[in-house]
């Protein structure tokens, strides 16, 4: 099977539709949570991605828009967006984002959005912590969003750590049978300097990781943003990548 593994979609759809359209073809979505906040289309985002054979797990901003997360843990141009998503979700939606489990599971990949031990809330960022979060899943690899970021870790048996490997944007990766955690970067908003949506396609046969970066007209989403009133602070950071 090959899977479209996304995260950190933000409610950025021309971001979303242009990473379904670069990334076909493909059987199945996955989607590793933060499927609204910050961005303006969270209806339209959580629509579009029902088009698809879609697993899907929660993130903090699908939490804070459905009044399920405090919403003074955000910072104050996110908490802003979250009320503004908050009035803006369909009933529809909100019980979609409701219902969506915390963690998957499917054959040997495990999904989370922060992760594994902490999937709401934890940041996958430092060796100590990513370290740490080996010892808390059963399955080999494990597929985390939230930081933003896209980046591999992979486990060390030998000597027991992590080894950091940045992505290859030319060629996939063989997963071997290495223990990995694997972040497939943000589609509505990059923070790695990068503006490009970014993305990753699983194959669970052949057993590679292609992580992928696509150009999408970014000067449509903050014209969206505009007209909503979002904090611009969070127009301007899409075009800078951070
Ligand atoms: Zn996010």
């Amino acid at each position: 099977m090959r899977c479209l593994v996304i995260s950190d979609i933000h409610a950025n759809f021309p971001a979303l539709q242009t990473v379904l359209v670069d990334a076909q073809p493909f059987d199945a979505v996955w989607c590793l949570g933060d499927l609204v906040g910050y961005g303006p289309n969270p209806n339209r985002c959580i629509e579009r991605l029902l088009d698809f054979s879609l697993t899907c797990i929660a993130g903090n901003h699908d939490w804070g828009a459905i009044g399920r997360a405090d919403l003074y843990v955000f910072n104050r141009d996110a908490r802003q967006a979250l009320y503004w998503t908050q009035n803006e979700l369909t009933p529809e939606n909100r019980a979609f984002l409701s219902d969506l489990p915390t963690t998957a599971k499917i054959d040997d990949f495990f999904l989370a959005h922060g992760s594994p031990r902490d999937p709401i809330w934890e940041y996958t960022v430092d060796l100590k912590t990513v370290t740490e979060n080996f010892q808390t899943f059963d399955a080999r690899v494990a597929l985390v969003g939230h930081t933003h970021i896209p980046v591999l870790f992979e486990w060390v048996e030998t000597n027991k750590q992590v080894r950091v490997l940045l992505p290859d944007w030319e060629e996939p990766i063989h997963l071997d049978e290495r223990r990995l955690i694997v972040n497939p970067g943000s589609v509505g908003q990059p923070r790695d300097g990068n503006p490009r949506a970014s993305y990753g396609i699983l194959d669970t046969e052949a057993r590679t990781w292609e992580s992928r970066r696509v150009t999408y007209p970014v000067e449509i989403t903050q014209e969206q943003m505009r007209a909503r009133g979002l904090p611009q602070r969070l127009i301007d950071r899409l075009e800078l990548g951070r």
